[in-house]
């Protein structure tokens, strides 16, 4: 398709060329083409809800334009994407003028911009007010579709979307389905119901929602939608409302416009305004919050950066808006943004890429997953060149073929994984895939359990699975063995003779110094990294054997219940299940792998090589003495924000345990108490400004000693 091949051109070019190393020629050249190119992608985008590039890649296009624009000011046409908002409305609804235009924003890919785009309203108010700190508030910047909703005499008689900005698509009917949206206003005795209000916000669909809906599209051989924004625009335009009733649409209202000047208290600022709209029956997001410096601002934005995950609904950014709306007015607008508001975008999270190869991964349990060979991308930061495709049905559902353009996702520490192809870039060369019949590695037949989705290679000899359970046992939440990665398991497997986990333990330092890469040094420290291992706790080293389904909480309720590992071994099904946390496929799952006798034999021999096989001290669960109750933290929910000096997060996280609390990462009303350690975060201000009990972390570090003692 010319559209992505003239895409990835341009692309390369964004990120070789500056702007001002252009000619007037080549600068006319890459205008015309940048603004063909962008405009061809919105229409995709606005118009057809089918995005071909991610949104970074057309973020990166976009501001190659700006700044070739800004170099040349005469080349900029009319026209120009970089002046205009949204896209043209379908021509299958009633079209509304809006009455005060739904502008974009303009964004801010990094810190600096953010203090940057302060100053400059700072700088501009400065003439019109004096010198100010004007109060700034942050919002989540949720992935959805924009919506005006206009309520007269408190009943709601337009719903309508952004369109070109000036004029949008009139989809009242498709609103009226929508259940968080109020169809009349709430009476509040405190607030005069106005007679004509404007809301706005965000229709976007839960996260869960998504995969169940494209789950259903799928298994009747529909094609599913590319993320949840898509699937809630062309929801929202169904010709057909019952369509868009079907459809589990969410909304969040962030702006409330009353006519006339906002002269009242209620109103005079923006997060007032949204109590307002709160208390009139709209959703706000509960994550807003007001700051009187943009450096806090910006401790709010790194926060979100990480945490963005944790949410039911996607977001691609946060939103920082002057809070007063005087200021606002003063500030006014450019062509297609407001100047008194930014939106940081987060780092990429998604790329598109090709697809070379399907290889098969075979996991130390002998799962076989399907795994994507890419060719390598950078994604915020990081390069990929591997990408998880699950299991064999995500790849057969999705029709991903050999050789496709696929789009990556990556968000935090989760394994990048392959979202969908890109159909409309192939060429007719890629190839289908189909899951082999035998092990890549042993050679044995591939089997599938019965209702599990996964493959399975389950000959006890093969290469591959042991060299993953030598890395997994030698993991950090294992034991432990420094400098035991993949790569050494890989040569120690096949050089150093170690074909069972007891053989790691028989290493000597003679040995090692025959393997490639191995000096003096390197040897005595996988000495030392074995030797230390032979003192880990007892869960660790249940943890370790890699037993399926015994993941690390398992393998501690197991270690809580056992002083041996041979009294594990000896437990039946039915004691094993009793134990809370353990069903019968995990009970049964233990009792075969202490049933088969190389394990048995197994375990005898790390006892005898000095690995300890019992219970420490520190695992044993305090006895039950009904006291539990009197724990400091009993029954309360605690957010640490910052760090508490000699602990890690885990540390932090067993410490609130076993002081009789839970642990939760944000804070909202249900949070009891919020420990502050160093250089603590924008949860620190939520705290306050909910009126959350607050701890310092040398009076948490304090109640752990003494309650130790
Ligand atoms: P935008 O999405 O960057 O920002 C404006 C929109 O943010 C508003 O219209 C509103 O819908 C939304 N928003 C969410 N939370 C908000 C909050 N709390 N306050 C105010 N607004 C909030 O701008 P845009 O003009 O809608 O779209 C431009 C973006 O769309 C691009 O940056 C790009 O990422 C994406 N895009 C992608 C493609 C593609 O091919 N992948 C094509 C066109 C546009």
């Amino acid at each position: 398709m010319d559209l992505l091949r003239e895409t990835r051109a341009l692309l390369k070019q964004a990120a070789e060329v500056e702007a001002s190393d252009l000619n007037r020629d080549s600068a006319a050249v890459v205008v015309d083409k940048l603004t063909d190119v962008l405009r061809q992608h919105a229409q995709q985008y606005y118009v057809l809800d089918e995005p071909v590039i991610t949104d970074s890649e057309y973020d990166k296009l976009f501001r190659f334009l700006s700044s070739v624009e800004d170099s040349w000011p005469e080349l900029k046409s009319d026209d120009s994407p970089t002046l205009r908002v949204g896209g043209e409305p379908l021509s299958g609804f009633t079209k509304v003028r809006h009455e005060r235009p739904l502008l974009s924003l303009s964004n801010a890919f990094n810190p600096e911009e953010v203090r940057a785009w302060y100053e400059r309203c700072r700088r501009m108010l400065a003439i019109e007010v004096g010198d100010v700190i004007p109060e700034i508030v942050a919002e989540l910047k949720i992935d959805g579709l924009a919506l005006s909703l206009v309520y007269e005499n408190g009943k709601l008689v337009r719903g309508a979307t952004r369109g070109d900005g000036t004029t949008g698509e009139d989809v009242t009917a498709n609103v009226r389905t929508i259940g968080s949206i109020p169809l009349r206003l709430l009476d509040d005795q405190d607030i005069r119901t106005p007679e004509l209000v404007e809301v706005r916000g965000e229709a976007y669909m839960k996260k869960s929602a998504f995969n169940k809906l494209n789950a259903g599209l799928m298994k009747s051989g529909k094609k599913p939608f590319a993320n949840p924004r898509n699937a809630s625009a062309g929801s929202l335009r169904q010709l057909d409302p019952k369509l868009t009733a079907r459809r589990p649409l969410s909304f969040f209202a962030y702006s409330l416009l009353l006519p006339g000047p906002a002269a009242d208290a209620e109103t005079a600022t923006h997060s007032r305004s949204l109590g307002v709209a709160r208390r009139l029956g709209f959703p706000t997001n509960e994550h807003t919050s007001v700051f009187d410096s943009i450096e806090k601002a910006i401790d709010f934005l790194n926060d979100w950066t990480e945490r963005r995950g944790d949410l039911d609904y996607e977001i691609d950014g946060v939103v920082l808006k002057i809070d007063r709306i005087k200021y606002q007015d003063l500030l006014g607008s450019i062509s297609n943004a407001p100047r008194w508001a930014i939106a940081y975008k987060f780092p990429a999270a998604e790329a598109t890429t090709r697809l070379r190869d399907i290889v098969i991964n075979v996991g130390r349990t002998g799962s076989i997953t399907p795994e994507a060979v890419l060719e390598p991308v950078e994604i915020g930061g990081v390069t990929v060149s591997q990408a998880t495709l699950h299991n064999e049905a995500y790849v057969l559902d999705r029709d991903i073929r050999i050789g496709d353009i696929v789009e990556v996702k990556r968000a935090g520490d989760v394994i990048p994984q392959v979202v969908r192809p890109i159909t409309e870039a192939r060429n007719g060369s890629e190839r289908t895939w189909s899951m082999p019949a035998r092990c890549p590695a042993c050679k044995n037949p591939l089997v599938r359990l019965p209702g599990e989705a996964d493959y399975y290679c389950v000959a006890t000899d093969c290469p591959e699975q042991f060299v993953r359970l030598v890395e997994h046992f030698a993991s950090r939440g294992a034991m432990d063995i420094e400098g035991l990665g993949s790569k050494l398991a890989i040569l120690l497997t096949e050089q150093a003779g170690v074909s069972t986990l007891a053989d790691i333990f028989r290493l000597r330092k003679e040995d090692l110094l025959k393997l490639d890469g191995f000096g003096d040094k390197k040897a005595d420290n996988l000495i030392a990294g074995i030797t230390g291992a032979r003192n880990r706790e007892l869960s660790r080293l249940i943890f370790g054997l890699g037993i399926r389904h015994v993941g690390k909480t398992i393998a501690e309720l197991l270690s809580a219940e056992f002083e041996t590992l041979h009294q594990l071994g000896e437990a039946g099904q039915e004691k094993l299940e009793e134990i809370e946390g353990v069903g019968p496929r995990i009970a049964e799952s233990i009792v075969d792998w202490f049933g088969v006798p190389d394990n048995a034999k197994l375990v005898e021999e790390l006892s005898a090589l000095g690995v300890n096989t019992r219970r420490l001290s520190h695992e044993t669960p305090p006895a039950p003495t009904g006291l539990e109750s009197l724990l400091p933290f009993a029954d309360k929910t605690i957010v640490v924000t910052g760090t508490i000096e000699g602990m890690s997060r885990t540390d932090v996280q067993a410490a609130i345990k076993r002081l009789g609390g839970k642990a939760s990462s944000s804070v909202s009303r249900k949070t009891d108490l919020v420990v502050t350690g160093d250089s603590p975060g924008s949860k620190l201000d939520k705290a306050k400004e909910l009126g959350v009990s607050i701890m310092s972390g040398g009076e948490f570090l304090d109640l752990i000693r003494t309650t130790q003692s």
